[in-house]
């Protein structure tokens, strides 16, 4: 299956969320089945983010967002078994600091935007300022419509620095939140994960869609593209995103760096070195 073209939301269509199956697992797929292809994928993304990060030029933004108990921690885990901590950052959005709340909403996520060699996990992100800013009202209408523009102009920057972005919503039902929150109540190891707001947001669940919707439709272009993900099935998810970000990289051109040395005159000096392996003036006690 072409993830990419199954998954994405085309620039300029609408979204209908109720229309997407959020327990959809291809046709004919099991989680066994899954397994050697998942592990594949993580290979594939290992491989390449060692590219990347050795190549330097280039850059990756993965945005992950979802309604409570989605899934974005497991998806930022699954991405790290297949990538190296050196080069790759996973940045939580939580509200903001006082600091943060003082300066413009791109302010933070700008700040995080991956350098060069880099690769970028935001969990939430500067969409949460068109997702909970809209539907708890924090900032009026007249504020919160006008970002959705600055997202994209800000995305258009990023990318033209080299940076590739890839937006993902896990898209869950609200019987399997329910079924997520009744694991968290069961398992003392999860208790910390359940928020005093979880019911109050839980009803709100409308409101988030059609802001999802909204924002999705608005800022998914072809250079910062936005992906409905059935989530349902943590496995189908899992094999999806890495599907995806592996088939993005694939695509980036990227390459190891060109040699910096003479490497006839550095085998010599290896040679030299190998003659007489020890060091003068230094001598292991043991
Ligand atoms: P969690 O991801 O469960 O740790 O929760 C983080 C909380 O921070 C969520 O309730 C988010 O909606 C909230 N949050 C993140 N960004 C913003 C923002 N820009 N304004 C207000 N609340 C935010
Ligand atoms: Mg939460």
């Amino acid at each position: 299956m072409d993830f990419r073209r199954r998954f994405v939301v085309e620039p300029g269509s609408k979204v209908h969320l109720d229309k997407v199956d959020p327990g959809y697992k291809g046709k004919d797929l099991s989680h066994k089945d899954a397994l050697p292809e998942i592990a594949k994928q993580v290979a594939r993304m290992d491989r390449l983010q060692y590219l990347l990060y050795a190549d330097g030029d280039q850059s990756l933004l993965v945005v992950l967002q979802a309604l409570d108990a989605g899934g974005k921690d497991g998806v930022v885990r699954h991405l790290f078994s297949g990538m190296n901590p050196q080069g790759t950052i996973a940045v939580g959005f939580k509200q903001p600091s006082s600091l943060e709340a003082t300066h413009d909403f791109l302010w933070r996520a700008h700040q995080h935007a991956p350098a060069k060699g880099q690769v970028v996990i935001f969990n939430r992100s500067h969409y949460e300022d068109v997702l909970v800013v809209r539907v708890h009202k924090l900032a009026p209408k007249s504020v919160w419509s006008g970002r959705y523009e600055l997202i994209n102009d800000f995305e258009k920057m990023l990318h033209a620095n080299g940076t590739r972005i890839l937006k993902f919503f896990l898209h869950i039902s609200p019987e399997e939140q329910l079924a997520r929150f009744k694991r968290r109540l069961d398992d003392p190891a999860r208790h910390w994960k359940i928020s005093e707001s979880d019911y109050s947001e839980r009803e709100l669940w409308p409101k988030y869609i059609e802001a999802f919707e909204e924002a999705m439709e608005k800022t998914s272009i072809s250079h910062a593209p936005w992906f409905v993900i059935p989530a349902n099935r943590k496995w189908f998810r899992n094999l999806a995103i890495s599907t995806i970000v592996a088939d993005t990289m694939d695509e980036m051109g990227l390459k190891l760096p060109p040699t910096r040395v003479d490497l006839g005159d550095i085998r010599a000096k290896y040679h030299a070195a190998e003659q007489k392996p020890g060091i003068p003036g230094w001598k292991a006690t043991d």
